[in-house]
């Protein structure tokens, strides 16, 4: 009901804003169209004529397929040549749903069926025969509307590995400049950051005492501080910063698409869902996709490009008939590759959400369950855009080492001034508490995604096998020891009389501790590598993205991702879409 009043609450003061500054401007007369002296105007919110479906051209030469992060800076870039006439498909539809702009509204777009695919993973044995929900955005702006944002590049090495696989044109040094060119930068611009890009990356705007006692502790057992995470190495503690701009979500369709949806040479279809893609004489020639219970074919005349994510891109590639030839020919499937790679390779970050009971200090436990608490925090962010609701995932970050002998951190903590049993799916503890979480950023275990039936309509299945390789069992007990290592052990918390309420300090055993742990695990959101870059027999597309075996179509997204970066996959995907753009540009 709170959740009620204050939607309606904010959603009236943006419209009032909105149409004050309209006003303004149509007195002025300077330019009615110039959207960018709207604070929200940038956004989706109440604008429902955003994104009007046109039928001026029915001829396109580059076809891309979905618009999340990757695909939007495509619809970005390749339009800003007119002669090239793009359209971009996607099967959510537009992001006019005020709480996916924001941010703490991941809260309400996660799991539910307007914004979310609402994908489930398989049981794995490992995890206890758990199957987890696996949020994937699905609405313009893709995963990039719906997700915490953070804003991490990851290491410099994981470049670098990528580059030792054979793979020209990616190593850190390659791909810095796309990350400078995708940013705009709130710290202004230096060696590592850019200002005037589309993506705007700013500070939190947020500070609590819980998060500097970690920052504290940490620095105590040998974890430095650091106030930039996006330079490479990344080792220490520090607050995350966000996609945000104003204390609004930066989605990519924010930043990339609406500033240019009205091109000429640009059309979007949105709750168009892609069935297939046909070729001729291994050539990528059309689309077919269902829109208004309607099916339909349009034509490519140079490239299709597949942006649907890392369970969305290989899952068409399997319809359309690339993939592994013996499970698509039981499908009924006409073969076009026989491709062993693709849907396989899957990895994702597998997050460990430890809760530690406090004392004299303060968690938001007890502010977010109380009426005039909640009112609190919704008028501090109505009137000065900051507090709890322009919250990403997590506020602090910490980049560590699971034991000495690793060259690099292999291990990220995202920590959380709450608790509660089961993340976006039940109440805060009514208790003060706060979830230092851990993950290991270099798992070993790896996945796989199938289709099930050759109709796209129907969900693959997604099988992580999380925790399925020691490697990642030891890292893992080493991770939740460290944690306990910082909270218990420092002289920092010593105050505040820390108490593991989960799994609990009982549990010394690593095998054990892990087996607890993971009744609570949950993912990070950062499925990758399901199309990958290489070559190899098991790679899908060459360095320049394209795909193995066929003409005229690339994969652009996080599916490419040979090896999953060591952090948050957005920034990522939107620096592979940029160098894709451009090598399309070149070709
Ligand atoms: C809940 C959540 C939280 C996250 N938090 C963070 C974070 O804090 N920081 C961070 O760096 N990363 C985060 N991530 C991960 C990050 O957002 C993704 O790695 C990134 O957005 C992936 O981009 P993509 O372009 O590969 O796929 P997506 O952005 O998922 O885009 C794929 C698009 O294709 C569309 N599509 C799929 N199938 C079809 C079809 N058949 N027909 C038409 N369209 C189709 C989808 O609807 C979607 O719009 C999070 C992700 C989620 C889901």
């Amino acid at each position: 009901m709170i959740f009620f009043i204050l939607y309606i609450f904010l959603s009236l003061c943006f419209f009032i804003k909105e149409k004050l500054s309209q006003i303004n401007k149509i007195k002025t007369t300077t330019n009615i169209l110039n959207v960018n002296l709207i604070s929200v105007g940038n956004t989706g919110i109440l604008n429902f004529c955003h994104y009007k479906r046109s039928n001026l051209m029915e001829n396109f030469d580059y076809i891309i397929i979905g618009a999340g992060s990757a695909g939007c800076v495509l619809a970005n870039r390749l339009s800003e040549n007119p002669n090239n006439k793009i359209l971009l498909i996607e099967a959510g539809g537009k992001d006019s749903y005020p709480w996916i702009h924001i941010p703490v509204g991941y809260y309400k777009t996660m799991h539910n069926p307007k914004t979310d695919w609402c994908y489930k993973t398989e049981p794995d044995k490992t995890m206890e025969n758990r199957s987890i929900p696996y949020p994937r955005g699905k609405t313009l702006g893709g995963s990039s509307s719906i997700n915490g944002l953070l804003y991490i590049r990851g290491q410099e090495q994981d470049y670098d590995i990528w580059r030792q696989l054979g793979n020209k044109g990616w190593s850190w040094n390659d791909v810095l400049p796309y990350f400078l060119k995708a940013e705009n930068q709130e710290r202004g611009p230096s060696e590592f950051h850019g200002i005037g890009g589309p993506l705007s990356v700013s500070d939190q705007r947020i500070k609590l005492s819980i998060l500097d006692a970690f920052m504290n502790a940490a620095e105590e057992i040998g974890i430095p501080k650091v106030n930039d995470f996006n330079r490479g190495n990344n080792h220490g503690c520090g607050y995350f910063q966000v996609t945000e701009k104003n204390g609004l979500r930066c989605s990519a369709a924010v930043g990339y698409l609406n500033p240019i949806k009205n091109r000429k040479n640009l059309e979007i279809k949105t709750r168009c869902h892609v069935e297939k893609i046909n070729f001729e004489n291994k050539k990528a020639v059309s689309v077919s996709c269902w829109k208004d219970g309607q099916s339909f074919t349009i034509k490519a005349n140079k490239e299709i490009i597949l942006s649907a994510g890392s369970i969305g891109s290989p899952q068409i590639l399997q319809t359309s008939g690339i993939g592994e030839a013996k499970k698509l020919n039981n499908l009924e499937i006409d073969i076009v590759k026989n491709s062993i790679g693709v849907g396989k390779n899957l990895q994702d970050h597998l997050m460990f959400r430890p809760v530690y009971k406090v004392k004299n200090i303060q968690t938001l436990n007890k502010k977010i369950n109380s009426l005039i608490g909640k009112l609190m925090i919704g008028m501090e962010y109505v009137f000065f855009r900051s507090g709890p609701m322009t919250m990403g995932a997590s506020q602090l970050c910490g980049f560590a080492k699971s034991d000495s002998s690793r060259e690099t951190p292999n291990l990220q903590f995202h920590v959380q001034p709450i608790s509660t049993d089961k993340l976006g799916g039940s109440n805060l503890h009514n208790f003060a508490a706060f979830t230092p979480t851990v993950a290991n950023i270099r798992p070993t275990s790896k996945g796989e995604v199938n289709i099930t039936s050759k109709d796209s309509r129907i969900n693959p299945k997604i099988k992580m096998n999380y925790l399925s390789s020691d490697e990642d069992r030891r890292v893992a007990a080493a991770g939740l020891k460290l944690i306990r290592k910082i909270v218990l052990e420092s002289n920092e918390f010593k105050k505040y009389e820390p108490e593991e309420f989960r799994p609990g300090i009982s549990i010394q055993n690593d095998e054990e501790l892990v087996r607890a742990a993971s009744n609570y695990a949950q993912t990070i959101f950062h499925p990758v590598g399901t199309c990958k870059m290489g070559n190899d027999e098991s790679s899908v597309v060459s360095d320049e993205l394209k795909v193995h075996g066929v003409k005229n179509l690339r994969v652009i997204d996080a599916s490419v991702m040979p090896n999953i970066t060591s952090g948050n996959t957005n920034a990522p995907t939107i620096m592979i879409a940029e160098k894709g753009a451009d090598m399309i540009l070149n070709n």
